[in-house]
């Protein structure tokens, strides 16, 4: 088996390990055989999330490779869906959507393992993880306990979660509860151009299977399902988060730039009886999302850009993705990015923040 990790990154880059293995038959004996050796360790599942140095790893680095889920319905009307960590995220979607079940069909199309996906709590389409995950297994590395964690303890939020902020330990499985409908329509659609896309209004209910194929076709057209005949794919996906920044900061920005208020919901909303409105002051702290997309197209940087003699560019079809061209190095890509986030910093003051996990370099 090849060492190089390029070969099992989606962005293609990332030098050798120093050791590479295919997690044997139980993923908890593999991991705690390699956390007894000492050396430094990393998991992976489909490194479609991850920006590998060109100096690659040296250490222990286990790809998690097993498959399998099992569904559990409740009899009123919900579904416990427990699948291993390295179950594809969309085999279980395209799964879970074929047999009437709702929750994660907007979800479709996300490449990667089903544990993987708590660690950024990934999202798209109006929907994300956090609204379904119950729990996950986990072992520590801490204290080598197998312990579940609930989607509490996880401290999921925006493209975030405890497990990203540094608590070391590999998910084994994570359990979902999904909605077992009688007449198999979605959830509520709650993204603009996926209503769009399939001609409803916002909060329609539509069949699940509509769902999904309206969303894989949505994002492939940005270059978002993996393909290996489209260059566009070789990516981390988006590249950027959409950044929060304050409604004060906000309103300084072109009035064109999109933007979503966040928690907490303003309080002139719902204003019980007999208060007063929240006063105008105690406003400042209500966070607003940005588009970093439309930040970095304003910013003067156009699809298909790329650095002079460089093989990263931005994807021809998606500004917030970053591809590589063919044979560009991590360093390629990431200066790349560096040059991203200076030009929106100095057009609009907003310092972009990565969404991939880095190893072996910084941004
Ligand atoms: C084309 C494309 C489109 C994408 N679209 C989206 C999108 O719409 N929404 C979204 O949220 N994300 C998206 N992503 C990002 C990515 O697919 C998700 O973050 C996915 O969950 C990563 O899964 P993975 O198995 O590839 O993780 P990897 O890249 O292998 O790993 C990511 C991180 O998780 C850690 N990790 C992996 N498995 C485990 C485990 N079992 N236990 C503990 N840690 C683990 C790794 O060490 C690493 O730090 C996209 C990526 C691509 C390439």
């Amino acid at each position: 088996m090849p060492s190089d990790l390029s070969a099992y990154t989606t962005l293609r880059v990332g030098g050798p390990a120093r050791l590479l293995i295919d997690q044997y038959e139980s993923l908890v004996d593999t991991m705690r055989e390699v956390w007894e050796s000492g050396e430094p360790w990393l998991v992976l599942g489909g490194g479609s999330n991850v920006v590998i140095g060109d100096e690659g790893f040296d250490g222990s680095v286990v790809r998690i490779t097993d498959a399998g889920f099992e569904a559990r319905d409740n009899g009123d009307g919900t579904v416990r869906v427990r699948a291993s960590a390295g179950h594809s995220w969309d085999a279980l979607v395209a799964e879970t959507v074929s047999r009437g079940w709702a929750g994660i069909e907007g979800l479709s199309g996300i490449p990667g393992t089903c544990g993987a996906a708590p660690i950024q709590n990934i999202g798209a389409y109006g929907q994300e993880l956090a609204s379904v995950l119950v729990s996950v297994e986990f072992l520590d590395y801490l204290t080598g306990d197998l312990v579940t964690l609930s989607a509490a303890e996880l401290e999921l939020s925006y493209r975030h979660s405890a497990l990203k902020g540094g608590r070391l330990g590999v998910v084994l499985s994570i359990d979902l509860a999904l909605t077992a409908t009688a007449d198999g329509l979605s959830e509520p659609i709650a993204y603009d151009q996926l209503a769009g896309a399939l001609g409803v209004a916002l909060g329609a209910r539509v069949p699940l299977a509509d769902v999904r194929a309206s969303v894989l076709q949505l994002r492939a057209s940005k270059g978002m399902v993996l393909d290996p005949t489209d260059p566009d794919t070789a990516s981390a996906g988006s590249f950027f988060t959409n950044p929060i920044v304050g409604e004060n900061f906000a309103r300084t920005l072109p009035e064109a730039a999109p933007r979503w208020l966040m928690e907490p919901e303003p309080a002139d909303r719902v204003v019980p009886l007999g208060e007063e409105p929240a006063p105008p002051a105690e406003r400042s702290d209500f966070r607003v999302k940005l588009s970093a997309a439309w930040l970095i197209e304003r910013a003067g940087i156009r699809r298909g850009f790329s650095l002079p003699g460089s093989k990263a560019a931005i994807s021809s079809k998606h500004t917030l993705a970053i591809t590589n061209t063919g044979g560009a190095t991590a360093t390629e890509i990431s200066e790349l990015a560096r040059y991203v986030q200076t030009r929106v910093f100095s057009e609009f003051g907003v310092r972009l923040q990565p969404e991939p996990v880095f190893i072996g370099l910084e941004l």
